[in-house]
């Protein structure tokens, strides 16, 4: 069906379509006159200003086989919404339905077994909250907000991932909606091609409608924090930054964050503006052995201000929130490093000295440790060398500085291509980089493509960084 047909009115076939499934669904379905509409429309990222012709709000599993079938008869786009949150705003698109899975968070945990199972449309505030009631966690990432499900398709990393690896290698099972409307349970042992597949291939092969994850002992309190340091204090800070991650245990995880010092109250008032880099730290194990082997870091140079101390991990989880809360309009970029290289440095100092906005930040995030012991071709994820990542936060408020703010974002990326390793994490990309799926998956795109055919040949979930079938 033409687009153009849906920007007028909906086809009588589509409009009969849409009163059955509406009969049928425990959920709801929301429509462009209706009052919900607008704000069900909307994602994270404020730049993707999209008009689906219907959304799909999903309760149950028999909801999303419903919706599925519902899509592959209308031959209209289909978008798959988690949390809502990527960059590439693939949650949603334009005169296509919208399968929102983000009334769909039920948790269960079983303390006994470490196991936790939680719906497809939850988020890691979610997940986080159910687990750490009872003192144990699973790997994901830092920013609450964040949808479990787009977060672990892709692999999940953040905090706990030196020591616990990355989501998807706590990824136990899943039960998925697949193109053809079978519900599947994807594990080691039931289609194991597809449980490969989806840790870290994306919502290329289905919807997945329960994670269940292992779950590690964790906190309840953990010590973390920031620690700020000056700009013109950044290389020294990066060096030593660099010689102490090639050191430090599993268990401490730290980040790098430059951008202008946001207006914390533990910073100095004269400060906020002010470019810094600040130090992002977290020990995941008993906070009294932290304290010692975190002291070093309070060391690299004159301090701006630090807030490092024992706090709930929920809290910490939660810390980065008001940093990136929902509607801004963001453009990122994102390199993958073996090594952090000086060179690097003196690139994003410079680029961090002449940012477009207040609200634009270069993140450089530690890896390795358990994140890089599987092999690569053990799941789709294939980022496993990946020391270091970068992601270039563009973000600013006004339409009228993407032009400025996009070109910043990409300069910095052409800069710094040279000290990267040619790879990506797929959940960093944005809508036009679609030619670095190939290189997102290294050795295991053939391997995708061949799954891909097996589980969705006519590529109903193409909204996505897609793996062709073709
Ligand atoms: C502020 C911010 C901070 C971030 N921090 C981290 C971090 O620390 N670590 C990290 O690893 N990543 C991080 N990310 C990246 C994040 O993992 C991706 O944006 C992820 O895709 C978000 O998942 P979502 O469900 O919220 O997104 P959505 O936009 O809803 O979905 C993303 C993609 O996944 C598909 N999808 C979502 N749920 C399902 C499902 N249940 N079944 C099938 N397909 C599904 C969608 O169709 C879409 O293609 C961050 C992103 C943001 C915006």
């Amino acid at each position: 069906m033409p687009d153009s047909v849906l920007k007028t009115a909906p086809s009588r076939p589509l409009t009969a379509g849409i009163e059955a499934l509406k009969r049928d669904l425990n959920g709801k379905v929301v429509l462009p006159h209706d009052a919900a509409y607008e704000s069900a429309r909307k994602i994270w990222n404020g730049m993707v200003d999209k008009r689906p012709a219907v959304i799909v709000r999903c309760l149950h599993t028999s909801d999303v086989v419903r919706a599925v079938h519902f899509a592959r008869d209308s031959g209209l786009p289909l978008s798959v919404r988690g949390g809502g949150h990527n960059i590439a705003g693939n949650a949603t698109c334009d005169d296509g339905i919208v399968i929102d899975l983000s009334q769909m968070k039920a948790a269960t945990v079983n303390p006994g077994l470490h196991r936790a199972t939680i719906g497809g449309g939850a988020t890691l505030a979610d997940l986080d909250a159910a687990t750490q009631a009872h003192g144990l966690a699973t790997p994901v990432g830092i920013n609450s907000t964040t949808g479990i499900g787009g977060l672990t398709l892709g692999g999940g990393f953040g905090w706990l991932s030196r020591k616990h690896g990355l989501t998807i290698d706590n990824l136990e099972s899943a039960e998925v909606v697949t193109a053809s409307g079978s519900v599947v349970q994807a594990s080691a042992t039931e289609h194991p091609d597809l449980f490969w597949a989806i840790r870290g291939g994306g919502g290329n092969f289905g919807i997945v409608t329960r994670f269940e994850f292992r779950l590690h002992p964790v906190g309840p309190q953990v010590l973390s924090g920031l620690i700020v340091y000056p700009l013109w204090e950044g290389k020294s800070v990066l060096r030593q930054y660099r010689e102490f991650m090639a050191q430090a245990p599993e268990e401490l995880q730290v980040w790098c964050v430059l951008r202008k010092a946001p207006p914390l109250p533990f910073l100095p008032q004269e400060a906020h503006g002010k470019d810094i880099i600040a130090l992002a730290v977290c020990y995941a194990g008993d906070p009294a052995k932290g304290e010692p082997l975190v002291a070093p870091l309070r060391k690299f140079g004159p301090v701006v201000g630090a807030h490092l101390g024992v706090q709930p991990y929920t809290a910490w989880q939660q810390a980065f929130d008001p940093l990136l809360g929902a509607g801004a309009r963001n453009y990122w970029k994102s390199h993958n490093f073996s090594a952090l290289d000086d060179g690097l440095f003196d690139t994003v100092i410079h680029y961090a000295a002449n940012m477009p906005s207040p609200q634009c930040e270069i993140f450089l995030g530690a890896l390795g440790g358990a994140a890089a012991r599987p092999a690569t071709t053990s799941t789709a994820y294939a980022q496993r060398d990946a020391q270091f990542t970068m992601n270039v936060h563009g973000r600013w408020d006004d339409p009228a500085d993407d032009v400025r703010g996009i070109r910043w974002a990409r300069d910095l990326f052409a800069a710094s291509a040279p000290f990267a390793n040619g790879g990506v994490y797929v959940n960093f990309m944005t809508a036009d980089e679609g030619d670095r799926v190939r290189s997102a998956y290294g050795p295991n795109y053939d391997r995708l493509v061949r799954v891909k055919r097996q589980y969705d040949p006519a590529n109903l979930f193409r909204l996505n960084q897609n793996i062709s079938p073709a």
